[in-house]
């Protein structure tokens, strides 16, 4: 796995976002530095809601996987039950504390530092892949149809 300094206006990520508890008096600090990225929610869910969630041991079969886009200043993807959670564009695999599916890909632009400098250049700290149906500036795309609600897994 790729690790890369981050500069301090970064746009945030899991690495940056999901922080260890501050250590009560007499408590020892959590290490969490050594926790894969995209496995970082899973410690930060139990630390924060007390949610005990498995972190992921399969992926789903041929998942397209989900695109990442920059929201608000941070790096985030939508889960098909959703709920968005702040991702780790460096450890691109996805997974929800919420629905607890297994992984599936991230997808992540082809230079991260790019899009985040676009970002950050228009003030707008909002990013989106060009090939996301999500994407707002999408040219000449139909609205899709309303799609009826998918039941939970
Ligand atoms: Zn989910």
């Amino acid at each position: 796995m790729a690790t890369a300094a981050l500069p301090a206006d970064a746009i945030v990520q899991a690495e940056t976002y999901y922080l260890p508890p501050t250590p009560r008096r007499g408590q020892t600090a959590q290490d969490w530095s050594q926790v894969p990225g995209a496995e970082l929610l899973y410690r930060w869910v139990e630390s924060r809601f007390g949610w005990r969630v498995q972190v992921p041991t399969a992926s789903v079969p041929d998942d397209p996987g989900l695109y990442a886009r920059i929201d608000d200043g941070r790096w985030v993807a939508e889960c098909i039950c959703g709920n968005a959670w702040v991702v780790s564009v460096l450890d691109p695999r996805f997974g929800c504390a919420s629905c607890r599916r297994d992984w599936v890909p991230l997808i992540v632009p082809d230079d991260i530092t790019a899009a985040e400098a676009e970002a950050l250049a228009l003030d707008r700290r909002f990013w989106f892949h060009p090939d996301d149906p999500r994407n707002p500036a999408r040219p000449e795309q139909p609205e899709p149809p309303a799609e009826p609600e998918e039941p939970q897994p």
